[in-house]
């Protein structure tokens, strides 16, 4: 069962029609509020996540249900207007499966759907990002060098997320406040430095701290350039 927490009309019909041609069964709500009342008893296979909401953000439910041990494996699609990069990436930070930009067609929602459900099951894993040896897995949150764990601190994870969507460009230290840290109110760069340095001090051990690269005068690159002979 989908469900579906939307509060246009019209779209919730288009996707309930998408849904049912392709015998799929969905569950709908038009808040936040009502979309958690649902959750309380039903446990649906995926969530279609609406970003603008009547009484909440999407995102704060999407927070919620990645820190509730019952819920935080359902995969979640967020739907919205917005086609901004940091929007993409914040919803991903936060554990967004994938991101589809309205307006959309009903293949394109089906097949979307499909993909995260399948990847869902272990059958794919082509969600992540990877770069060299590098990976790291949206859903999950889970950072890995030649499969082994890697632990990050929020912010850390924030910046590779941003960095491992990008790689091989360069970004200056105000362009990564902006996209990774966003809300902060002192815009100090030698903040960016300092995760930078944490980012490369975990991923020290496994040698992959050579990936984030220093480009003098103009900031900070992730590459896979000289690792893996790539
Ligand atoms: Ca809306």
């Amino acid at each position: 069962m989908i469900l579906l927490v939307e509060d246009e009309a019209p779209i919730r019909d288009m996707v309930r029609f998408a849904l049912s041609r392709a015998g799929m069964e969905m569950l709908d709500a038009e808040t936040v509020q009502q979309a958690e009342g649902l959750l309380i008893t039903r446990r649906p296979d995926l969530i279609l996540l609406d970003w603008m909401l009547p009484d909440e953000d999407g995102l704060v439910l999407l927070r919620r249900l990645r820190k509730d041990k019952d819920k935080q494996d359902i995969p979640v699609i967020m739907l919205t207007a917005r086609a901004g990069e940091e929007d993409k990436i914040k919803g991903l930070e936060i554990g967004a499966d994938d991101y589809i930009t309205k307006p959309f067609s009903p293949p394109e929602l089906i097949a979307r759907i499909k993909a995260v459900l399948r990847r869902a099951t272990g059958a794919d894993t082509s969600g992540k990002l990877q770069a060299g040896r590098l990976s790291l897995h949206p859903g999950t949150r889970l950072v890995q060098c030649d499969g082994l764990e890697i632990s990050l601190g929020p912010t850390e994870y924030r910046l590779l997320v941003f960095l491992l969507s990008h790689t091989g460009r360069v970004y200056s230290r105000g362009q990564l406040l902006d996209y990774v840290w966003q809300n902060v109110r002192e815009r100090e760069e030698r903040t960016v430095d300092v995760s930078i340095r944490r980012l490369r001090k975990a991923l020290a051990p496994h040698a992959c701290d050579v990936m984030i690269r220093t480009v003098r005068g103009a900031g900070y690159s992730l590459s896979v350039k000289g690792v893996d002979g790539a």
